[in-house]
This record gives C-alpha cells, sequence and structure tokens, in this order.
C-alpha cells in the first residue's frame, strides 16, 4: 500500500505541469489547488479503504480523479436539453420555453429603465412594465409581479390574512411538489387555515357558516395537479364572489396556469381562465409566468386596487420582487398575447405545442422516424402513439393524444435513456412498454436532427 500512496504526485508538480497549465492555469490559483488536493486526497482514501489497486490502475484512477474535479471549471452547469418526454410544462426541465428575444441581451449588457420614470426623470415604479400589458390584457385596475405564483400566494396572505382565517375548500388544499402545501405556507404567512366542506363537495353554505369577523378572505384554489370526478361539486367563481361581495370580505381565486383568456381549441376546455375569473367577479386572481402563459417564473397578483394592488406596498415585496432579465423575458410573453388567438398559439411556445394537433405530431413523429433509419437502418425505429401529459400543475386530466418516435434498444431502455443524458445536448426522453419514446410534442425545430445524430451514434 505504501508503494501506490507514492504514486500520488504532489499538488505542486501537478499545478507547474504543462498541460495543466494551459488549460487551467489562467483560473485562480486557491481555487484550482483546492481542487486537485481534493481529488488526490479522494485517491489517497480510496487506497486506504483497502481497494485493491495496481501501479497502472492508480496511476489512471489519479487522472480520471483530477478530471472530474476540475471539470467544472471548463464546463458549464446549466445547459440546454432536449424535453422528448411530452410533458409540455416540465418544472425539472425549466418549465415553459421561450422564443428568442433581442431585446434581452442589451438590456443586461447596459442599463435599463428597471425603476426609473423616463419621462419624468425621476425615480419609477419597477412593475411598471409588465402592468402595463396585463392590464391591457385583463382590463383591471392593479397587477403586482413577483417571484413565482407560490410568492404571490404569500404575499396576499400576509397582506389581507395576517392572523385572520381564510376560508379554503377541503377539496383544493393542494400540494404543488418540492414541499409547498397550502397548509404550510398559511402558517409560514401567520394566516389561519379554516377548512370548509369535504373533499369531494363543498358548497356554498359552507363558505357562508363560516364568515365571520375573523376572517381575512376567501380563498379559491384551482386543484390544478389533480381533478375530483364523480361525486363532486363546488360554488362557481361568480357564485363565491357574489357571496363574498354580501358580506364584505375579499375574495381571491388562484387560478394557478395563468391561460389568460378563454381560448377556443379542444385541449384548453377545462383550464379556468383569468379574464373569466376576473369577469366573474374575483377581486383578485393569482397566476404563474411560466405555465400556460408561456413566459419566465414570476407570479402575478391582478385584481383591484384595494386587494390586488395593496399587496405590492407591503414591505415583503421587497424580498420577492422580479429581477430585471426575468421582467424583459415575461413582458415579451405577454405581448404575443395582445395578438389574436390564432397568432398566440403560433408564436407563443407553450400555446403551440399544447394546441398541436394529433395529425402534425404524427407527421413530424413520421418524419424523424424516417431520418432515424436512414443513418442507421439497423435501429428500427417505428411511430407510435402515446399519450402526452401538460405537465408543472396545468390541465391534470387531460391526457392529450400524441405521437413519438420509438425505439426498442439493443440493451436496456434505462441504458440507452442514459446514453441520450450524456449527449452533448442532452436528451430526455421516456420509458413506456420497455420501448424508449420520443414524443413529438416537446421536440422544438431542430431538436429531431440532434436526437437522429445521438441515435446515429
Ligand atoms: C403552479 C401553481 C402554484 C405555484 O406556482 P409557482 O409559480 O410554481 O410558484 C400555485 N397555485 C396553483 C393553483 C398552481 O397551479
Amino acid at each position: 500500500m505504501k508503494e501506490l500512496f507514492r504514486l500520488i504526485p504532489q499538488v505542486s508538480s501537478i499545478l507547474e505541469d504543462e498541460g495543466f497549465k494551459k488549460e487551467y492555469g489562467h483560473f485562480d490559483q486557491r481555487i484550482t489547488s483546492g481542487l486537485v488536493r481534493e481529488a488526490l486526497d479522494s485517491v489517497r482514501d480510496k487506497i486506504a479503504g483497502g481497494e485493491a489497486l495496481d501501479e497502472p490502475q492508480v496511476k489512471k484512477l489519479v487522472e480520471s480523479t483530477l478530471k472530474k474535479k476540475l471539470s467544472p471549471l471548463t464546463k458549464r452547469s446549466l445547459k440546454r436539453v432536449i424535453n422528448a418526454t411530452g410533458i409540455v410544462l416540465h418544472t425539472n426541465l425549466g418549465r415553459a420555453p421561450m422564443f428568442p428575444n433581442p431585446y434581452l441581451a442589451p438590456l443586461l449588457e447596459g442599463y435599463c429603465n428597471l425603476e426609473y420614470d423616463l419621462a419624468e426623470g425621476k425615480r419609477g415604479k419597477r412593475g411598471v412594465h409588465v402592468k402595463s400589458v396585463i392590464k391591457m390584457l385583463l382590463g383591471a385596475e392593479s397587477a403586482v409581479v413577483v417571484n413565482n405564483n407560490a410568492a404571490a400566494i404569500l404575499l396576499l396572505l400576509r397582506t389581507h390574512a395576517e392572523g385572520k382565517e381564510v376560508i379554503v375548500s377541503r377539496g383544493e388544499l393542494i400540494e404543488l411538489g418540492g414541499s409547498f402545501r397550502l397548509p404550510e405556507v398559511m402558517t409560514a404567512s401567520g394566516a389561519i387555515l379554516h377548512e370548509v366542506g369535504t373533499t369531494n363537495r363543498t358548497h356554498l353554505k359552507d363558505y357562508a357558516g363560516a364568515i365571520s369577523e375573523k376572517t381575512g378572505l376567501i380563498l379559491k384554489v384551482h386543484p390544478s395537479n389533480y381533478a375530483i370526478r364523480g361525486f363532486a361539486s363546488s360554488p362557481t367563481t361568480a357564485e363565491l364572489s357574489a357571496l363574498a361581495k354580501e358580506k364584505n370580505v375579499p375574495f381571491v381565486y388562484d387560478v394557478g396556469s395563468g391561460l389568460l383568456r378563454k381560448i377556443d381549441h379542444p385541449n384548453f376546455r377545462e383550464e379556468p381562465d383569468c379574464l373569466s375569473a376576473l369577469g366573474d367577479g374575483a377581486d383578485a386572481i393569482l397566476f404563474s409566468g411560466d405555465k400556460i402563459l408561456g413566459g419566465t417564473q414570476a407570479g402575478f397578483i391582478v385584481g383591484s386596487e384595494k386587494i390586488a394592488g395593496a399587496c405590492g406596498k407591503i414591505p415583503l415585496m421587497r424580498s420577492l420582487r422580479l429581477a430585471k432579465a426575468h421582467m424583459c423575458m415575461l413582458e415579451e410573453a405577454l405581448r404575443t398575447w395582445l395578438l389574436p388567438d390564432r397568432e398566440v398559439m403560433k408564436l407563443n411556445p407553450v400555446m403551440r405545442m399544447i394546441s398541436m394537433m394529433p395529425e402534425e405530431l404524427e407527421a413530424r413523429a413520421n418524419t424523424l422516424s424516417g431520418e432515424i433509419n436512414e443513418v442507421n437502418p439497423a435501429i428500427g425505429s417505428f411511430v407510435k402513439k402515446v399519450e402526452g401529459y401538460m405537465g408543472g400543475g396545468s390541465l391534470p386530466d387531460i391526457n392529450f393524444d400524441s405521437y413519438a418516435v420509438a425505439i426498442k434498444p439493443k440493451e436496456t431502455p434505462q441504458l440507452l435513456l442514459q446514453k441520450l443524458r450524456n449527449f452533448e445536448t442532452p436528451i430526455v426522453a421516456r420509458i413506456e412498454d420497455d420501448l424508449v419514446i420520443f414524443d413529438m410534442r416537446t421536440v422544438l425545430e431542430g431538436e429531431g436532427e440532434k436526437i437522429a445524430r445521438a441515435l446515429a451514434q
């Protein structure tokens, strides 16, 4: 073992190596020497741990451990990925993809009027750039934009219900994953949850019976990642609004995905939309920026000045505010919604993917399958009808008919998935019936070619 330890080089000799200097010499030496030391220590630990190694193996281990430790210096961690899962709003894959935005780089590389009123030459308001567009789209009096919808909920509760009761139906006490549970957010905000009704049925009289002088607000939450079917009912938005007005308590509706208006297309039929929710009398609505809206991570509180506007005026707002890059991209996404529905479904990537009809997907799958079999006929890919999902807490109950390119791998499907993830543009696919599936709904322009190339290798 002693001899093996002697094979481990000194940190200094590695740092002075010409090859090393060429690749890593321009980095801060405190960082490189730290990484080299960690790499060598881990080799030492392996030897000390009794791993049976011979001389060439130790040399190889030193080399590979160094390479692995140092690679984050030269390789970016966050990178473009091809989403072939068919899940349009894949939270782990960054939710909504954006379209090219020629305004972002100039804005970030220089200064911008983020909080500066150019007409008056003095301090302006941070949210105005997004607010003016959203107010046009939804005809609302006021809008507040924050970091995400979870932040919007927190800000709303802190503003209107700290130390007060919030009435929520038991059928709507959602968990959204990543440990975001509505009852816990209530606690964190200082609001007191007042549950009404049952899991499957909540009546207007349940809400009416719960209202007292302790009530801060009535909150309706769109159960965006599940659906209760069968013997189920809950009051409509209009009924709740009327009750809330009569009793003089605020009524807020968390619609979730940010479908801004009703869109005449079968794939949006069951999704609540922002404009209708406001039209039905909600004092404010909440929604995400990076779900169906098709923008970046953000949360909106839109509605009356008294309920929505007030949220932007409490100190917590400062901790939840949106970054300028997001503001820019969000404005761009919102602007697509100023166009007619047909154009929104063409230009907005998320809207385009959701609204793609099976015929188009089948044609795209045929093209890709042909390309794959052309570069390597042995792969034997074929087109398969599959079910696609919306994901990201939207349209929980609707599975879209979709088409995929399927491959029966010679190795295990898991192994092929792993290899695909290691491709220079990693490809995330899924397994169905022991086949590896590339669902065409989420494969973007130009990405099919990359899939074909990866498979050829
Ligand atoms: C997704 C969702 C949220 C959380 O939104 P984030 O933007 O992810 O924080 C809250 N409420 C509903 C109903 C949702 O669908």
